[in-house]
């Protein structure tokens, strides 16, 4: 069982799309069943309208899914806006581990100590493990990271390990707001849905140990992890919707024909030697002879979910 789990905070681009593919070939091509998760939770960066866009633009390309949106499923809904009672049956039980924090940012940053962040966060040192700093104040919800080492063997990246103490220290579950975070949302929902591959690019890769720790904490077995390369646009820089990265809405409305689009990827990935117009399932052949399928396969006993 894998997902596709995407945040409704824009179009979707070409590099969501290569994401998307390597995560629905590695499904299709072990015949197991996947979920689409609208990750809709953050009401400052979700877009009105981003969510349809982003079921059309999957439809036009001629992706399917077994669960989500259109679909229904077991799990439902499909939405993380509408899933918010099970963040806090989640948080209830995490309750012997987290703790109110009312530090402000930039409290939290100096008293990290730290002169550089591990990974463009600083790590929450646990300032208010024993008291808040400003009882009166808004609180967010931290858990506490003991030191120590998270390793895993990732699909595509082989032997991982990160010591979350270092990289974020006691993360937040529920912001000041009272919104569950993704780091929280996205491993109670993938524990809901019964997924069991987590393909996804390699930008969320310092989450992961964190979310293997929320795992454990919540009794759940933890999934195998894949962290693919980003797609890169030609300068070598991360495709990114602020450097003009082509959304596939705008190719859509522009007329594209979506087996060109999808062929491109197909060559780019190595999956194709020479540019063809193809729909997804077309693509499940060279995915099984590729190294690709090699790596990411998953493990009979993952599937079908
Ligand atoms: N919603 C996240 C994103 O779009 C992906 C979550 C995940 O794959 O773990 O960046
Ligand atoms: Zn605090």
């Amino acid at each position: 069982m894998g997902r596709f789990a995407p945040s409704p905070t824009g179009a979707l681009h070409l590099g969501h799309l290569q994401t998307l593919l390597l995560g629905w070939l590695q499904i299709r091509g072990a015949g197991g069943r996947f979920v689409l998760r609208i990750e809709d939770i953050d009401p400052s960066r979700t877009r009105p309208g981003a969510t349809e866009a982003i079921i059309e633009d999957m439809r036009w390309l001629g992706f399917d899914w077994d669960e989500g949106p259109g679909v229904g499923g077991p799990a439902s809904p499909y939405l993380q806006s509408q899933r918010l009672a099970l963040y806090e049956e989640a948080l209830a039980r995490l309750r012997a581990r987290t703790y109110r924090c009312t530090c402000t940012r930039k409290e939290a940053r100096a008293a990290s100590g730290g002169p550089e962040p591990v990974s463009g966060e600083w790590p929450y040192p646990g300032i208010c493990r024993e008291g808040e700093s400003h009882p009166d104040g808004l609180a967010s919800l931290r858990i506490r990271v003991d030191e120590g080492v998270v390793s895993w063997e990732d699909g595509w990246l082989g032997s991982q390990s990160q010591e979350p103490s270092r990289v974020c220290g006691d993360f937040i579950l529920r912001s000041k707001a009272g919104d569950p975070t993704y780091q929280l949302a996205v491993v109670v929902d993938d524990i809901a849905m019964g997924v069991t591959e987590v393909l996804r690019g390699e930008d969320l890769l310092h989450s992961t140990a964190r979310q293997i720790l929320l795992y454990q904490w919540l009794g759940a077995e933890v999934p195998r992890f894949s962290h693919v390369p980003l797609r890169r646009d030609e300068t070598g820089q991360r495709l990114a919707k602020s450097r003009g990265s082509r959304g596939l809405s705008e190719l859509r409305e522009e007329g594209a024909d979506p087996r060109v689009v999808l062929g491109g990827i197909a060559v780019d990935l190595g999956l194709l030697d020479a540019p063809e117009r193809v729909l997804p399932g077309e693509l499940l052949g060279p995915w099984a002879d590729s190294e690709y399928a090699a790596r990411l396969a998953p493990a009979e006993s993952a599937d079908p979910g």
